[in-house]
């Protein structure tokens, strides 16, 4: 198959997964007004390949199938394929309004991870982990599903590992093993896009010790496989409107808590089974291909919020002022300095078993660079945009026959732009930043791809702090 269209990839969420949002149970995701906003999101991924202009971004052909597939599912083998998949990532998040897209970027974060460290395991402890992961990702591209992941787990009291916790549930843990597979328990905190993927991947979160070794599970299941739950966090719904949320209408991911009640998962999807001694550097592999994705979908964000700026400074007459330029151009800054994060990171790349793998330093750099600053641009936007940001009118008020007209005219900026255009603008400006997708924007900046001290570890174990220190200590001779 190879290719699928969006209307494929919504017939095949009718399932009869186990989905609940605001206490209600969800039949079908794709007719329910408020996941459908998601799933259209979601779906965009199959529209935008189809596109003349996008296709040679989005569609390559894949050796391994001997057919076109998604480009998401190229493994980079050179620095060039890397950067190519960056540009795919960032390309995508830009037409969507500058909203991330994740289905199919994190699951193929994760078969990279897992190409690189099955064959590590296999090498170290004689198992059969690689071949089983080949053919694992060579059905995801040939059937070109949507996935999400699953990786950090509930965690209960933070500063206990699993083995420790009062409740050994908190991580996700294998209970059973059979003839056939598995049998999994626990849950996981925040996964994106489970309620609308296809598959699901789970690994671990953290680095284990010995007697954490049932706890050293990775593997992947369906979403609609017995036993499994997903609980949503609310979203906005399809009756809100475009004019007042421009974004969030049409461009949003949706979370869940995902639990495994005693789920069975079949030993051709098992990719780690008690190895502890390799769950952290799953985890760190993962990572590494993910933070790289953060910094190739981050920069259209920092876009939209230079642009919005720009337009609000020429709305208001002040685009010649001196003070306003300074603050559009820390905007500009902002991003271009997020995506010389992700090239440096393609260009400098290292190599594992022929793949290519972000430079660390780099991607980790970046992630931390603009997560810490992104409350900080936040405020740049908002101080030039005005107060009009959150408290200006609505559609529904625009609409009025006694009201529009003196929106129009008293809400009406520089060089003619009439009060609809300035509110359109101030309606955008709020939903990326002041409203609960903006509270949203922030949390995920903050937390998504691991917390800023995750960041750091990784910075600390790629930097060549020996090397730094000699320098010191020959600055220091006498
Ligand atoms: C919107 C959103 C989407 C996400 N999507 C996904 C997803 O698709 N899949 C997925 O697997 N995860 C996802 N995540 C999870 C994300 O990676 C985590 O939020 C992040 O790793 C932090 O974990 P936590 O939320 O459990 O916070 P906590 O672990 O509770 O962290 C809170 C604070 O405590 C610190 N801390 C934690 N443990 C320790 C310790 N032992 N010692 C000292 N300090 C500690 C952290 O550094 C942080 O500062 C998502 C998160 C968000 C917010």
């Amino acid at each position: 198959m190879a290719l699928r269209t969006a209307n494929d990839y919504r017939a095949g969420l009718r399932d009869g997964r186990r989905v609940w949002a605001a206490g209600r149970r969800i039949e079908d995701v794709t007719a329910d007004p408020m996941l459908r906003v998601t799933v259209d999101h979601s779906a965009e991924v199959f529209a935008l390949a189809e596109q003349p202009a996008l296709r040679p971004l989005f569609v390559y052909d894949d050796p391994e199938l001997g057919e076109p597939a998604s480009a998401y599912f190229r493994i980079p083998r050179t620095a060039a394929e890397l950067r190519a998949r960056g540009d795919l990532i960032e390309e995508n998040t830009r037409q969507q309004r500058s909203t991330f897209n994740i289905t199919k970027a994190v699951g193929t974060d994760v078969l990279l991870g897992l190409l690189v460290v099955a064959g590590e395991v296999d090498r170290a402890l004689g198992t059969t982990y690689l071949d089983r992961v080949r053919r694992y990702r060579n059905g995801c591209a040939r059937r070109d599903v949507t996935m999400a992941l699953a990786q950090t787990d509930v965690k209960g009291d933070r500063s206990l590992r699993p083995s420790q916790q009062a409740d050994p549930d908190l991580y996700v843990r294998v209970v059973r093993r059979t003839a056939d597979g598995i049998v999994v328990r626990g849950a996981k905190a925040h996964t994106t896009a489970g309620p609308v993927a296809d598959e699901l991947i789970v690994i671990p979160t953290r680095a284990f010790a010995e007697e954490d070794r049932d706890w050293a599970v990775a593997f992947s299941t369906p979403l609609a496989a017995p036993g499994l739950t997903m609980i949503c966090r609310p979203i906005i719904t399809e009756t809100a409107s475009a004019f007042d949320n421009p974004v969030s209408r049409r461009n949003i991911e949706i979370e869940c808590l995902t639990v495994f009640e005693d789920v069975f998962v079949p030993w051709e999807r098992v990719f780690l089974c008690g190895e502890w001694q390799f769950a952290g550097r799953l985890a760190t592999a993962f990572a590494t291909f993910h933070r790289y994705t953060a910094v190739s979908y981050k920069p259209p964000i920092g876009e939209m919020f230079c642009g919005a700026a720009a337009l609000a400074a020429e709305y208001h007459g002040l685009e010649r002022a001196g003070a306003i330029r300074s603050k559009v151009a820390r905007l500009a800054m902002y991003t271009a300095l997020t995506r010389a994060a992700r090239l440096a990171a393609a260009s400098e790349c290292r190599f594992a078993d022929g793949i290519a793998v972000p430079n660390g330093a780099y991607s980790n750099a970046g992630k931390h660079y603009f997560a810490s600053e992104f409350h900080d641009v936040v405020a740049v936007l908002q101080d030039v945009a005005g107060g009009l940001v959150i408290t200006a009118p609505t559609e529904a008020d625009l609409a009025n026959a006694e009201t529009g007209p003196l929106i129009e005219k008293y809400l009406a900026g520089a060089k003619g732009i009439g009060g609809r255009r300035r509110l359109a603008l101030m309606h955008l400006i709020r939903d990326l930043t002041a409203s609960d997708f903006g509270g949203y924007n922030m949390l995920v900046t903050l937390h998504g791809e691991g917390s800023l001290e995750a960041q750091l570890l990784g910075a600390y174990r790629d930097a060549d702090i020996d090397g730094m220190k000699a320098l010191v200590v020959r600055a220091l001779a006498p």
